[in-house]
C-alpha cells in the first residue's frame, strides 16, 4: 500500500515575554502575574510574612503563536 504524506515546517513566535506568578500552596492565594521571578518571589515573602504560610510555588509562562513556514506543497523538493 502506497501513500503519500504533506509534511509541514512549523515556527513557534513569542506573542509575549515570560511571566511568573507567586503562589501559596496553604490557602491557594496567588499573585498578579509579572515579568520579574523576583518580584513573584517577593510576593511570596511578603504573603508568609502577613499570613505565616510557608509553602509556595512559583510558576512561569509565556503565549507563543505558530505559524506555518514551508507548506512543502506536494512534496517539491525545496529551492536551492
Ligand atoms: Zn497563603
Amino acid at each position: 500500500m502506497r501513500a503519500r504524506y504533506r509534511f509541514a515546517e512549523w515556527t513557534l513566535s513569542a506573542d509575549s515575554d515570560a511571566r511568573f506568578v507567586g503562589e501559596c500552596l496553604d490557602c491557594g492565594e496567588r499573585c498578579v502575574d509579572t515579568a520579574s521571578a523576583d518580584e513573584a518571589q517577593g510576593w511570596c515573602l511578603k504573603h508568609a510574612g502577613l499570613t505565616g504560610d510557608r509553602r509556595f510555588e512559583m510558576k512561569g509562562f509565556q503565549f507563543f503563536t505558530a505559524y506555518m513556514t514551508n507548506a512543502a506543497a506536494d512534496g517539491a523538493p525545496p529551492a536551492t
